[in-house]
């Protein structure tokens, strides 16, 4: 299931998304899953980011492939830091750069939390996730260099396109993860080569960090980072999921 949030006739609504409808949800999808019998079809919408985080909890080198290319080793434990509420932005939404030299896209898989989720348990960890989605984790790389904590270099407005829809069921061990720039393939990977697993990162997170609804876990991006430009398109792509896309301004 396909779960959007969008903005039609000046209010903001979620709903579910079946081909080129969507049929309305009554209020969020966090308290209850209560569809309306109310339709609209995709095109008379705008797609917003699927959730409004209070935090995006990122993670890095989290892929085997990704670590190799930077020359790193694998980290023991999750390494993560925060993206801003601020940062977040939806599907189409423009990408601004606030005076970096090299602006970096991160193709992710973002894990959406359904519910508070406080020390929970690996085993009990997925009852706490409502679905996933595209996330771009963009970077201001040479500002990541420069600085030892890295608020500007990841947390700058813009810097957290999610979307375009929260999908419920997915096969986590086994998902396609790519980014295309101007559509052309530069990130390519497939979610079997992730260090850390997305029950581990939720349970591992939890111990120290309370995880509300809405939140967002960026799972760690693959091999083939690099640079953006203004004028550029950028997409996240991800199985079954789908396409994220944004334009640097
Ligand atoms: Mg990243």
């Amino acid at each position: 299931m396909k779960i959007v949030r969008y903005i039609i006739d000046r209010k903001i609504e979620y709903g579910i998304l079946d081909g080129e409808q969507i049929q309305s949800l009554d209020g969020t999808p966090f308290d209850q899953l209560k569809k309306l019998d109310r339709y609209h079809k995709l095109s008379e919408v705008r797609l917003l980011a699927p959730c409004l985080p209070t935090k995006v909890v990122a993670i890095g080198l989290n892929y085997y492939s990704h670590a190799k290319e930077v020359g790193q080793p694998v980290p023991k434990e999750p390494m993560m830091f925060y993206k801003p509420s601020t940062s977040v932005i939806g599907p189409e939404d423009k990408i601004i750069n606030p005076g970096c030299q090299r602006l970096d896209y991160e193709a992710e898989l973002g894990v959406v939390i359904k519910s508070q989720a406080s020390k929970v348990t690996k085993a009990e960890a997925m009852k706490y996730v409502l679905g996933y989605t595209c996330f771009n984790d963009v970077t201001a790389r040479d500002w990541q260099k420069q600085d030892s904590q890295w608020s500007r270099a990841k947390g700058s407005d813009t810097f957290s396109p999610v979307g375009p829809c929260i999908e419920t069921e997915l096969d986590l061990g086994n998902v396609l993860v790519e980014a295309y720039l101007n559509g052309e393939r530069k990130q390519q990977v497939n979610t079997s080569d992730l260090v850390f697993p997305v029950p581990e990162l939720v349970s591992y997170i939890s111990q120290v960090i309370t995880l509300l609804p809405g939140d967002v876990i960026a799972t760690g991006t693959p091999a083939g980072i690099g640079p953006m430009k203004s004028g550029d398109t950028i997409e996240i792509k991800i199985e079954n999921i789908g396409t994220l896309r944004n334009y640097v301004a």
